[in-house]
Protein backbone atom coordinates (compact mmCIF):
# COMPACT_ATOMS: atom_id res chain seq x y z
CA UNK A 1 0.00 0.00 0.00
CA UNK A 2 1.06 3.26 -0.84
CA UNK A 3 0.20 6.23 1.23
CA UNK A 4 1.06 9.99 0.61
CA UNK A 5 0.54 13.36 3.58
CA UNK A 6 0.12 16.60 1.51
CA UNK A 7 0.79 18.89 4.85
CA UNK A 8 2.16 22.71 5.51
CA UNK A 9 3.70 20.66 8.49
CA UNK A 10 5.59 17.47 7.52
CA UNK A 11 7.39 16.98 10.91
CA UNK A 12 4.00 16.33 11.96
CA UNK A 13 4.22 13.12 10.45
CA UNK A 14 7.38 11.62 11.78
CA UNK A 15 6.01 9.09 14.05
CA UNK A 16 5.03 7.49 10.80
CA UNK A 17 8.29 6.33 10.44
CA UNK A 18 7.86 5.22 14.16
CA UNK A 19 7.37 1.68 15.92
CA UNK A 20 4.70 -0.50 14.06
CA UNK A 21 4.50 1.89 11.31
CA UNK A 22 8.27 1.84 10.93
CA UNK A 23 8.34 -1.73 10.69
CA UNK A 24 5.91 -2.22 8.47
CA UNK A 25 7.70 0.47 6.29
CA UNK A 26 11.29 -1.47 6.23
CA UNK A 27 9.43 -4.90 5.53
CA UNK A 28 8.21 -3.25 2.39
CA UNK A 29 4.55 -3.56 3.40
CA UNK A 30 4.10 0.10 2.94
CA UNK A 31 5.26 3.22 1.77
CA UNK A 32 5.41 6.69 2.78
CA UNK A 33 5.95 10.18 0.82
CA UNK A 34 4.70 13.42 3.05
CA UNK A 35 4.90 16.56 0.50
CA UNK A 36 5.33 20.03 1.96
CA UNK A 37 2.27 22.27 0.82
CA UNK A 38 4.43 25.54 0.63
CA UNK A 39 7.09 23.63 -2.17
CA UNK A 40 3.68 24.26 -4.43
CA UNK A 41 3.70 28.19 -3.78
CA UNK A 42 5.00 31.15 -5.90
CA UNK A 43 5.30 33.84 -3.64
CA UNK A 44 7.72 35.19 -1.55
CA UNK A 45 6.02 34.64 1.53
CA UNK A 46 5.01 31.27 0.60
CA UNK A 47 1.47 31.93 1.51
CA UNK A 48 -0.98 28.97 1.50
CA UNK A 49 -4.16 30.54 2.93
CA UNK A 50 -6.49 34.08 2.55
CA UNK A 51 -9.92 35.61 3.63
CA UNK A 52 -12.88 33.79 3.02
CA UNK A 53 -15.27 34.83 0.76
CA UNK A 54 -18.87 35.67 2.69
CA UNK A 55 -16.70 37.18 5.84
CA UNK A 56 -16.18 35.89 8.68
CA UNK A 57 -12.94 34.80 11.18
CA UNK A 58 -10.17 32.57 10.35
CA UNK A 59 -8.11 32.29 7.20
CA UNK A 60 -8.90 29.48 3.86
CA UNK A 61 -6.46 27.80 2.34
CA UNK A 62 -6.01 28.50 -1.39
CA UNK A 63 -7.12 26.57 -4.34
CA UNK A 64 -4.84 27.90 -6.41
CA UNK A 65 -2.04 25.86 -4.25
CA UNK A 66 -4.13 23.06 -3.36
CA UNK A 67 -4.71 22.05 -6.84
CA UNK A 68 -0.86 21.91 -8.12
CA UNK A 69 -0.06 20.03 -5.25
CA UNK A 70 -2.86 17.53 -5.95
CA UNK A 71 -2.44 17.06 -9.35
CA UNK A 72 1.18 15.93 -8.48
CA UNK A 73 0.77 13.86 -6.21
CA UNK A 74 -2.20 12.45 -7.04
CA UNK A 75 -0.61 11.65 -10.25
CA UNK A 76 0.93 7.81 -11.62
CA UNK A 77 4.18 7.09 -13.07
CA UNK A 78 2.95 8.44 -16.70
CA UNK A 79 1.97 11.71 -14.40
CA UNK A 80 -1.43 11.23 -15.78
CA UNK A 81 -3.48 11.28 -12.46
CA UNK A 82 -3.95 7.73 -10.91
CA UNK A 83 -7.20 6.69 -11.34
CA UNK A 84 -7.22 3.96 -8.53
CA UNK A 85 -6.04 6.63 -5.93
CA UNK A 86 -8.34 7.37 -2.79
CA UNK A 87 -8.08 10.75 -1.61
CA UNK A 88 -8.86 11.16 1.90
CA UNK A 89 -9.84 14.61 3.41
CA UNK A 90 -9.84 15.09 7.35
CA UNK A 91 -12.42 17.56 8.12
CA UNK A 92 -15.03 17.63 11.05
CA UNK A 93 -17.70 18.30 8.88
CA UNK A 94 -17.52 14.28 7.40
CA UNK A 95 -18.49 11.28 7.94
CA UNK A 96 -17.22 9.22 10.87
CA UNK A 97 -14.15 7.56 10.47
CA UNK A 98 -14.93 3.55 12.22
CA UNK A 99 -13.46 0.40 12.20
CA UNK A 100 -15.21 -0.43 9.37
CA UNK A 101 -14.12 2.24 7.25
CA UNK A 102 -10.31 1.34 8.33
CA UNK A 103 -11.42 -2.16 7.30
CA UNK A 104 -12.49 -1.02 3.48
CA UNK A 105 -9.83 1.45 3.07
CA UNK A 106 -7.07 -1.69 4.21
CA UNK A 107 -7.78 -2.88 0.83
CA UNK A 108 -6.85 -0.02 -1.21
CA UNK A 109 -3.86 0.47 -3.44
CA UNK A 110 -3.19 4.03 -3.16
CA UNK A 111 -4.11 6.52 -0.31
CA UNK A 112 -3.71 10.58 -1.00
CA UNK A 113 -4.23 12.01 2.29
CA UNK A 114 -5.04 16.46 2.57
CA UNK A 115 -4.21 18.01 5.72
CA UNK A 116 -6.19 20.91 6.23
CA UNK A 117 -5.37 23.95 8.65
CA UNK A 118 -7.27 27.77 9.52
CA UNK A 119 -10.27 27.09 8.59
CA UNK A 120 -10.00 24.22 5.91
CA UNK A 121 -9.48 24.19 2.47
CA UNK A 122 -11.34 25.67 -0.52
CA UNK A 123 -14.27 23.11 -1.07
CA UNK A 124 -13.31 23.52 -4.63
CA UNK A 125 -10.04 21.80 -4.76
CA UNK A 126 -12.01 18.38 -3.88
CA UNK A 127 -14.99 18.84 -6.02
CA UNK A 128 -12.36 19.16 -8.65
CA UNK A 129 -10.26 16.00 -7.36
CA UNK A 130 -13.67 14.31 -7.68
CA UNK A 131 -13.71 14.33 -11.22
CA UNK A 132 -10.79 12.64 -11.42
CA UNK A 133 -10.47 10.25 -8.09
CA UNK A 134 -12.57 9.30 -5.49
CA UNK A 135 -12.49 11.78 -2.58
CA UNK A 136 -13.89 10.84 1.11
CA UNK A 137 -14.08 13.89 3.47
CA UNK A 138 -13.88 11.95 7.01
CA UNK A 139 -14.08 13.06 11.09
CA UNK A 140 -12.34 10.94 13.35
CA UNK A 141 -14.62 12.10 16.01
CA UNK A 142 -17.03 14.93 16.88
CA UNK A 143 -14.22 17.68 18.46
CA UNK A 144 -12.30 19.93 16.58
CA UNK A 145 -8.32 19.95 16.17
CA UNK A 146 -6.52 22.18 15.16
CA UNK A 147 -5.37 20.08 11.82
CA UNK A 148 -5.18 17.52 9.51
CA UNK A 149 -2.21 15.76 10.87
CA UNK A 150 -3.17 13.94 13.87
CA UNK A 151 -6.49 12.37 12.35
CA UNK A 152 -4.22 11.33 9.41
CA UNK A 153 -1.88 9.61 11.88
CA UNK A 154 -4.63 8.26 14.01
CA UNK A 155 -6.73 6.89 10.41
CA UNK A 156 -3.19 5.47 8.94
CA UNK A 157 -3.03 3.66 12.22
CA UNK A 158 -6.02 2.05 11.93
CA UNK A 159 -5.76 1.25 8.70
CA UNK A 160 -2.73 -0.26 8.69
CA UNK A 161 -2.68 -2.56 11.88
CA UNK A 162 -4.74 -4.56 9.32
CA UNK A 163 -2.70 -5.44 6.61
CA UNK A 164 -1.11 -8.73 6.60
CA UNK A 165 1.84 -9.09 8.29
CA UNK A 166 2.03 -5.70 10.41
CA UNK A 167 0.90 -7.53 13.62
CA UNK A 168 3.07 -10.47 14.75
CA UNK A 169 -0.29 -12.60 15.36
CA UNK A 170 -2.85 -11.54 12.84
CA UNK A 171 -5.30 -13.25 14.69
CA UNK A 172 -5.38 -10.25 17.48
CA UNK A 173 -7.25 -7.45 15.53
CA UNK A 174 -9.86 -9.93 14.61
CA UNK A 175 -10.87 -10.28 18.72
CA UNK A 176 -10.29 -6.18 18.90
CA UNK A 177 -12.74 -4.11 19.72
CA UNK A 178 -15.59 -3.00 17.05
CA UNK A 179 -14.38 -6.33 14.42
CA UNK A 180 -17.40 -8.45 15.92
CA UNK A 181 -19.47 -4.92 16.70
CA UNK A 182 -18.59 -5.48 20.44
CA UNK A 183 -15.87 -3.44 22.63
CA UNK A 184 -13.70 -5.80 24.37
CA UNK A 185 -13.62 -6.80 27.46
CA UNK A 186 -10.78 -6.38 30.04
CA UNK A 187 -7.63 -7.85 29.83
CA UNK A 188 -5.40 -9.06 32.35
CA UNK A 189 -1.86 -10.75 33.18
CA UNK A 190 0.83 -12.28 35.51
CA UNK A 191 0.46 -12.17 38.71
CA UNK A 192 -2.37 -13.39 39.28
CA UNK A 193 -3.17 -11.13 42.38
CA UNK A 194 -1.71 -7.68 42.46
CA UNK A 195 -2.21 -4.90 44.96
CA UNK A 196 -4.76 -7.55 46.19
CA UNK A 197 -6.52 -7.76 43.31
CA UNK A 198 -7.01 -11.33 41.68
CA UNK A 199 -7.21 -12.10 38.01
CA UNK A 200 -11.14 -13.40 37.41
CA UNK A 201 -10.79 -17.07 38.17
CA UNK A 202 -12.28 -18.47 35.48
CA UNK A 203 -8.96 -16.78 33.15
CA UNK A 204 -6.73 -19.38 35.45
CA UNK A 205 -9.67 -22.36 34.79
CA UNK A 206 -8.20 -24.21 31.40
CA UNK A 207 -11.38 -24.10 30.39
CA UNK A 208 -11.18 -22.51 26.57
CA UNK A 209 -14.90 -22.61 26.62
CA UNK A 210 -15.81 -21.07 29.99
CA UNK A 211 -13.05 -18.71 29.25
CA UNK A 212 -14.87 -17.71 25.54
CA UNK A 213 -18.04 -17.45 27.31
CA UNK A 214 -16.82 -15.25 29.66
CA UNK A 215 -15.15 -12.99 27.74
CA UNK A 216 -18.63 -12.34 25.62
CA UNK A 217 -20.38 -11.95 28.78
CA UNK A 218 -17.95 -9.07 29.67
CA UNK A 219 -18.25 -7.82 26.40
CA UNK A 220 -21.58 -7.45 25.97
CA UNK A 221 -21.61 -6.15 29.62
CA UNK A 222 -19.18 -3.24 28.94
CA UNK A 223 -20.53 -2.01 25.65
CA UNK A 224 -24.48 -2.35 27.21
CA UNK A 225 -22.91 0.13 29.68
CA UNK A 226 -20.57 2.34 27.65
CA UNK A 227 -21.60 2.19 24.08
CA UNK A 228 -25.58 0.87 24.09
CA UNK A 229 -25.68 3.07 20.81
CA UNK A 230 -23.58 -0.03 19.70
CA UNK A 231 -26.51 -3.06 20.30
CA UNK A 232 -29.18 -3.56 18.03
CA UNK A 233 -32.04 -1.65 19.13
CA UNK A 234 -35.51 -3.65 21.03
CA UNK A 235 -37.11 -3.01 17.82
N1 LIG B 1 -13.82 25.28 10.13
C1 LIG B 1 -13.79 23.85 10.24
C2 LIG B 1 -15.15 23.34 10.72
O1 LIG B 1 -15.73 23.95 11.57
O2 LIG B 1 -15.60 22.28 10.21
C3 LIG B 1 -12.72 23.41 11.22
C4 LIG B 1 -11.36 23.49 10.68
S1 LIG B 1 -10.15 22.79 11.76
C5 LIG B 1 -9.80 24.13 12.82
C6 LIG B 1 -8.70 22.70 10.76
C7 LIG B 1 -8.41 21.34 10.18
O3 LIG B 1 -8.25 20.39 11.23
C8 LIG B 1 -9.48 20.75 9.28
O4 LIG B 1 -9.40 21.25 7.98
C9 LIG B 1 -9.14 19.28 9.34
O5 LIG B 1 -8.08 18.95 8.47
C10 LIG B 1 -8.64 19.10 10.76
N2 LIG B 1 -9.64 18.56 11.70
C11 LIG B 1 -10.16 19.22 12.78
N3 LIG B 1 -11.01 18.45 13.46
C12 LIG B 1 -11.06 17.27 12.82
C13 LIG B 1 -11.77 16.07 13.05
N4 LIG B 1 -12.63 15.91 14.05
N5 LIG B 1 -11.58 15.04 12.19
C14 LIG B 1 -10.73 15.18 11.14
N6 LIG B 1 -10.02 16.29 10.88
C15 LIG B 1 -10.18 17.33 11.70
Amino acid sequence: MRLDVVTIFPEYLEPLRVALLGKAIDKGLISVGVHNLRDWTHDVHKAVDDAPYGGGPGMVMKPTVWGPALDDVLAGPDGETDPDVLLVVPTPAGRRFDQATAQRWSKEKRIVFACGRYEGIDQRVFDDAARRVRVEEVSIGDYVLIGGEVAVLVMVEAVVRLLPGVLGNQASHQEDSFSDGLLEGPSYTRPAVWRDLEVPPVLLSGDHGKVARWRHEQSLERTRERRPDLLPSDD
